[in-house]
């Protein structure tokens, strides 16, 4: 299974990635880290690849591309890996397609988290890290917590600090940059028949339920503790069947025919109250 996950950020790309390697246990390639490990490797390509961050420019989509090459040349990929931070453009993604198809490793399928332009900022206005161990907090979905953990650097609670990325004039700006350059691929790949796409809002378990749906992936689709839930479920829909079969057996009538036997018991009681008035009525009648 070869994937992109494709999303803007704030729309939970990284956790569903997580996700996936831990359960359909593929490696999530990450270029970030590539250049990072090459780099601090010093290999021919992290070696030139630090020579342009040095010089103040861009990696070369060349270099990155060389970088996936060797990555996907190891063995833990064999079964397929998720590709992260890359493509994030047009160019990029025509490369890609050469080198894989050159490899004869095309990809699989390509999956768009979708999720709502002002959920984005919501989401990303919340993030905050701690300004001592660096680990990523969300005041609205993940905060740490009264029972969290101290910091594992100074032994108090985490320093939260909204990073200079996070705040709401560069969070518009990496949605616009997102939109301009990373959008025009969902057509790319729809025209290649790989495109899936989810709302990647709400329940996170059920972001990954649907992700697993649209990689046809049922392993990544339950959890054991979900298996138990729709268990009891099904049993407790079987309990109207179980009542219908009593009331069958003649052990108690449903509750429509009682009510409607008790209305014909009041009926001719009341007839028979009405048929007594008249024989009193006439007999008054024969009297005089
Ligand atoms: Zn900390």
């Amino acid at each position: 299974m070869r994937i992109v996950l494709l999303g803007a950020p704030g729309s939970g790309k990284g956790t569903q990635s997580q996700r996936l390697v831990e359960r359909v246990h593929i490696p999530q390639i990450s270029t970030g880290d590539l250049l990072r490990s090459a780099v601090a490797r010093g290999t021919e390509l992290g070696r030139l690849a630090r020579e342009a961050m040095e010089g103040g420019r861009l990696v070369d989509d060349s270099l990155v591309l060389g970088m996936i090459r060797e990555r996907v040349g190891e063995p833990d990929t064999r079964r397929g890996f998720i590709l992260d931070g890359f493509p994030r453009n047009l160019a990029q993604a025509h490369a890609l397609d050469h080198l894989l198809e050159s490899l004869r490793r095309p990809l699989d399928a390509v999956v768009q988290l979708e999720v709502d332009y002002k959920e984005l900022v919501r989401r990303l206005a919340g993030r905050r890290s701690c300004a001592d161990c660096g680990r990523v907090f969300n005041l609205l979905t993940s905060p740490p917590g009264p029972d969290s953990t101290l910091c594992p650097k100074t032994g108090h609670p985490h320093r939260l600090v909204q990073r200079p990325d996070d705040n709401e004039a560069t969070v518009a700006e990496r949605l616009r940059v997102y939109d301009e350059k990373t959008r025009p691929l969902i057509d790319f790949y729809r025209a290649r028949g790989l495109l899936q796409v989810i709302d990647a809002e709400g329940d996170v378990d059920a972001v990954t339920r649907r992700l697993a749906k649209a990689l046809g992936e049922p392993a990544l689709a339950k959890s054991p503790k979900k298996k138990a839930a729709a268990k009891k479920k099904a049993v407790a829909k079987k309990k109207p069947e179980a009542r219908k079969t009593a009331a069958k057996a003649g052990r108690r009538k449903p509750a429509a025919k009682r009510t409607a036997a008790a209305s014909v018991r009041k009926a001719r009681a009341a007839a028979k109250v009405r048929h007594t008035a008249r024989r009193a009525a006439a007999a008054r009648r024969g009297k005089r």
